[in-house]
């Protein structure tokens, strides 16, 4: 950080004050003794997502809780599952140490904490967000998940809300 009178680097801080989102620091600039004020925020917060097509866009915890929400409409999950599956996420994102991760390896990574959560949120999920190459490889994933599953979910039951969730997300 340089003094932003006479650019010099060194400075001492006076005041340091913590909030949510920064930390701000008072200083003095120990050449010209000029006081101002800097914003320090928690790099980690800012994980890029590289899609697909290469465009990027910041890790967004509120983002990711919406999709599990779609997927896991009317699902009987306990209070508390999808939170902790946003944490688990994003700590396993952050501990890659990497400040970018592909929407892939993400996907991934949710779709397989929502299979251990519920079958069918993670069909639900896995129809929208998953790279199914074709319409067979889906089917096989659907018909193991429900053969896995088969004393809580018939097929009967899961066809017309895995239609509704996808009429939904594509408006
Ligand atoms: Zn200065």
């Amino acid at each position: 950080m340089l003094c932003p009178h006479c650019g010099h680097g060194e400075s001492k801080v006076i005041d340091s004050r913590d909030s949510k989102t920064a930390t701000r620091r008072r200083r003095e600039c120990s050449l010209c003794s000029l006081r101002y004020t800097t914003y320090e925020q928690v790099q980690s917060n800012v994980i890029a997502i590289v899609k697909r097509d290469g465009r990027r866009e910041d890790f967004n915890k509120e983002k990711l809780m919406y999709s599990l929400k779609l997927a896991c409409t009317k699902r009987p999950l306990p209070t508390g599952t999808l939170d902790k599956i946003v944490s688990d996420v994003e700590s396993n994102i952050f501990k890659r140490g990497r400040s970018e991760i592909s929407s892939k390896t993400i996907g991934e990574i949710v779709i397989r904490k929502l299979k251990e959560a519920d079958r069918v949120a993670y069909i639900r999920y896995a129809s929208v967000y998953k790279d199914f190459p074709d319409l067979e490889t889906f089917k096989e994933e659907l018909e193991s998940a429900i053969t896995d599953d088969i004393e809580e979910e018939s097929e009967d039951s899961l066809q017309p809300t895995l239609f509704e969730f996808k009429n939904k997300d594509n408006k």
